[in-house]
């Protein structure tokens, strides 16, 4: 982890792009790019924004987000036993690291995983898929397997896991989480 506090410190007056993403307008469904910006305000904190403007039909999307915890490593922790745990929003930072204990599970942060926003079900689904590939090239197959099958079926609400990041950042966030079982550790 190279993560260093100064790469967001000079965010005070001019917003810090962490990352883009290709996502659908809401409006006319064209592709379009999600911006995310750290941004820090004076009494506020760190604020985390998103910013989309279709270049198909003009629709504009703006939302921001605190982040009381920025700079701090934090761990979220959720209980994804319930269709709303797996349909909660996050914000996944390029810094988290995430992984599952039931599964033995670790995906640490890396340029191959920019931050986004996501749920529970797409990070399951989307494990799933890059670890699918890779089965045949290790030791055991069979398990390699056997993991990406659990992945899958926790994505469908069918095995309960527990889905953790824990980001020397502090940029990860639960953007949305509506009667799910959470813990948000931040260590001083
Ligand atoms: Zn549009």
């Amino acid at each position: 982890m190279n993560f260093e506090l100064r790469e967001f410190a000079d965010t005070r007056y001019v917003p810090k792009k962490l990352s883009e993403q290709t996502v659908s307008c809401p409006v006319c469904n064209a592709e379009t790019k999600l911006s995310i910006y750290a941004h820090d305000v004076p009494v506020v904190g760190t604020l985390l924004l998103f910013v989309l403007t279709c270049p198909n039909c003009g629709y504009r999307y703006r939302d921001s987000v605190p982040l009381a915890h920025a700079g701090k490593h934090v761990r979220i922790t959720i209980k994804l036993n319930k269709p709303q745990a797996l349909s909660a929003l996050l914000y996944r930072s390029p810094y988290a690291n995430v992984s599952i204990p039931e599964l033995d599970i670790e995906i640490n942060a890396g340029p191959a995983n920019p931050g986004e926003i996501t749920t529970p079900e797409a990070l399951l689904l989307k494990l799933a898929e890059t670890l699918f590939p890779l089965c045949t090239t290790v030791d055991n197959p069979e398990k390699c397997f056997d993991v990406v099958k659990k992945l899958v079926q926790a994505a469908n609400g069918e095995v309960p896991v527990t889905l953790v990041i824990d980001d020397p950042s502090g940029l990860s966030t639960i953007l949305k989480a509506t009667e799910c079982e959470y813990s948000v550790v931040v260590e001083s």
